[in-house]
């Protein structure tokens, strides 16, 4: 299964996002008629949400960008808004995330990410978004993340 795991260590935002399960993402990998996003670090213009804003390591960081948990400054008041608004949204916390990728590694992270989030029908990755399939249109319940 972990060679046909479609998240990348690429895919993983400095915040700790994971882009591979991200609509935009998902909508350029099934080359579909809206908006599209090659995942943040790819993008490499550095995080709009984020960096903008950022006094901590990744101030002027593009594609390189260090993970956050990294800087002096985490968590700072950035991440807090990010993490508690995907928390309330979506079920996900970028700062559980980031927490995960320093005890853990990136390489567990990644396994533990595709096992969460792949569908039960054909495999294909879930979005964060909407909980939809992008390789079936199968419209997925997020898996228990305490589990
Ligand atoms: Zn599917």
């Amino acid at each position: 299964m972990k060679s046909r795991n479609p998240i990348t260590e690429a895919m993983i935002a400095p915040c700790g996002m994971n882009c591979a399960l991200c609509s935009r993402h998902l909508a350029g990998i099934h080359n579909l008629k809206r908006s599209q996003c090659p995942g943040c670090r790819p993008r490499n213009e550095g995080c709009a949400y984020l960096f903008k804003k950022c006094t901590g390591i990744n101030h002027s960081a593009k594609g390189d960008a260090a993970f956050c948990y990294e800087c002096g400054q985490y968590p700072c008041e950035q991440i807090e808004r990010i993490d508690k608004r995907y928390r309330k949204n979506y079920g996900m916390s970028m700062k559980d995330n980031l927490e995960y990728i320093r005890e853990m590694g990136i390489r567990r992270f990644l396994d533990d990410q595709y096992e969460k989030h792949h569908c039960a029908r054909c495999g294909g990755v879930i979005s964060v978004h909407n909980g939809k399939c992008f390789q079936c249109d199968t419209i997925n319940r997020l898996v228990d993340k305490n589990r």
